[in-house]
């Protein structure tokens, strides 16, 4: 039985799984405990729960030690973390970070933050498609900069860098390199010591755990980044505050299972993802594909509608949970940065839907997005229609 409405804005957040909230609950009523409180069961329990999840996190993104791993309360924070505190550990040594015009704006607005601190930052364009030229990559790098931060995967577009590639430009110039790998970690492989990262930001729930809990990787020979809580001093003095004892083990738990199911997932998102394009395609014309068509999320999709209004799009979807722009931007009228980033007019910006497909989609939910999206998009251009002619009468 198909149930009404349909989530598919799995890029904004994920449903918990319920496997995930099932660990989750001793560690509220069994293992209660602050896992700082060392000279008692309750708080060895409870740090004893902390550690094998870092454990387990470390590992799944191929870092050498568990202590690589610094909890925070998600993506933002160790994304400013990273990104200011790098910034401020190396002002001795420079004053330039490079980014890219799509990064979130956890990270654009952390360098706008450190430039009016007398930082400078280069914001390198992308092309039509998302993707930034690592040729001016290199030609931006100066004996002046410090950090550079390009994410693993863009939560609008979906569009995937080739983050190796940029690891390696950045260690072989000697600059380090920061990576906001929320939208891949868990869903397409990702391990930081191919990409030769430095630092890397993620968040449980993009991955089916859940929110307010995510982390900060830190290599273990890269410079301490200067940390942005005062206080008890936990996480290596890097992070203080008292740990998020469920959320991290939810977190690893999420983790855990993205990376067993990995595979079919990927192939099945995949192919669901394709099957809701094919179907808006074949059945609608003016259609323009936001984004790379190969390399792209497995769940995203993000398209434009000619002559439709995304805002009267989504009021006539009420059974579809969708985005248009990104979730962090709904609140402004200005059209998304990324699509304007990528090239798109306004018009194309302001006519953009994200679908973000997931864990929890069936193919069954599939064929009503296709159905009501099509009707949708058709009654919304005959009503424009009808307005166009009845203005010229
Ligand atoms: C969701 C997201 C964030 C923010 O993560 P929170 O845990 O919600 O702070 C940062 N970067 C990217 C790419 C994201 O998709």
């Amino acid at each position: 039985m198909l149930q009404l409405p349909i989530y598919l804005d799995n890029h904004a957040t994920t449903r918990t799984d319920p496997r995930v909230a099932e660990a989750m609950l001793p560690c509220f009523t069994e293992f209660f405990g602050n896992p700082a409180s060392a000279s008692h069961v309750f708080g060895r329990e409870a740090s004893k729960a902390v550690e094998n999840a870092r454990s387990s996190i470390a590992q799944s993104i191929g870092a050498a030690d568990p202590q690589e791993i610094i909890f925070t309360s998600g993506a933002t924070e160790a994304d400013n973390l990273a990104v200011k505190g790098v910034a401020e550990a190396l002002s001795d040594r420079g004053d330039h970070l490079i980014t890219v015009q799509t990064e979130h704006p956890a990270v654009l607005n952390a360098c706008r933050h450190l430039e009016r601190a007398g930082f400078r930052t280069t914001c390198l364009p992308v092309d039509q498609e998302g993707h930034l030229d690592l040729e001016e990559l290199k030609a931006a790098i100066t004996d002046r900069t410090i950090l550079v931060s390009v994410m693993a995967a863009n939560s609008e577009i979906g569009t995937i860098h080739d983050i190796a590639a940029v690891g390696a430009i950045c260690r072989e110039r000697g600059v380090l390199f920061h990576t906001d790998a929320t939208q891949a970690v868990g869903k397409i492989p990702f391990d930081v010591r191919e990409i030769q990262a430095d630092y890397a930001s993620f968040t449980a729930h993009k991955m089916y755990g859940p929110k307010g809990v995510g982390a900060l990787y830190i290599r273990q020979d890269a410079p301490r980044p200067v940390p942005q809580m005062d206080g008890g001093g936990q996480e290596q003095g890097l992070r203080s505050g008292t740990l998020n004892v469920p959320g991290i083990v939810g977190f690893a738990k999420a983790l855990e299972i993205c990376l067993q199911e990995r595979e079919t997932e990927e192939r099945r998102v995949r192919a669901l993802r394709d099957r809701l394009y094919a179907g808006l395609i074949g059945s609608l014309d003016g259609i323009t594909l936001n984004g790379s068509a190969d390399r792209r999320l497995p769940g995203n999709l993000n398209i434009s509608f000619e002559h439709v209004r995304t805002d009267a799009l989504l009021m006539s979807l009420r059974d579809l949970a969708v985005s248009g722009g990104s979730a962090c931007a709904t609140e402004s009228p200005t059209p998304s940065y990324v699509l304007k980033a990528i090239g798109a007019s306004d018009e194309r910006a302001f006519s953009a839907v994200r679908f973000g497909v997931g864990r929890f989609n069936t193919a069954e939910e599939i064929e009503y997005a296709i159905q009501t999206v099509c009707e949708a998009v058709t009654r919304l251009r005959a009503s424009r229609r009808q307005r166009a002619q009845g203005h010229v009468r």
